[in-house]
């Protein structure tokens, strides 16, 4: 990763790495897929747009309208395709939880959960609100932790103008019933 990342994006993957080793160990999963996936979910992050571009079109990726206007949310699904075909990951929660660490998805595992969770929460972030506190709820409550973070990502994008991604307003009613 430091080969193919910028040094503010690999200090961010360490962070992720080490964050969701933590989790894990809190929470009863693998340490190890734990640390594999969060050094690997910002793999394609530091790719140009054509190149993220070509390599859904060497893999047969679907790009959607809302991705080819924003090349960069197109980083989670080119990162589950290379972390198999370049970086030999097989399990499938692994790619799982590189492929949805954005969006989230209805019925997660907890692996995927955690890598969600630590690319938010881990030291390196400074610019969140409430970080604090869902630092602390991630260590007591994962589901809970996964909320308020959906809650402040869309409430952030809906404040700045940003294009929200339709799977996270999913993913929040999926894990907040109304
Ligand atoms: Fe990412
Ligand atoms: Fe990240």
């Amino acid at each position: 990763m430091e080969k193919v990342q910028d040094r503010k994006r690999f200090e961010h993957t360490v962070g992720v790495e080490y964050t969701a080793a933590a989790l894990a160990m809190c929470h009863g999963a693998s340490v190890s897929d734990a640390r594999i996936a969060g050094l690997l979910h910002d793999c394609a992050k530091c790719l140009s747009d054509r190149r993220q571009l070509s390599v859904c079109e060497k893999y047969g990726i679907s790009v959607s309208g809302l991705e080819k206007r924003n090349p960069f949310l197109l980083h989670a699904k080119v990162g589950a395709c290379l972390a198999r075909e370049k970086y030999g990951v097989e399990k499938e929660d692994v790619l799982n939880a590189i492929l949805y660490h954005t969006t989230g998805r209805e019925e997660m595992s907890l692996l995927e959960k955690i890598i969600f969770v630590a690319d938010y929460i881990e030291p390196g972030r400074k610019k969140a609100s409430n970080l604090e506190e869902i630092r602390k709820l991630a260590f007591q409550d994962l589901d809970q932790a996964m909320i308020r973070i959906l809650e402040d990502t869309l409430s952030y994008l809906e404040g700045s103008g940003g294009e929200v991604d339709p799977m996270t307003e999913t993913t929040l009613r999926y894990y907040k019933p109304q």
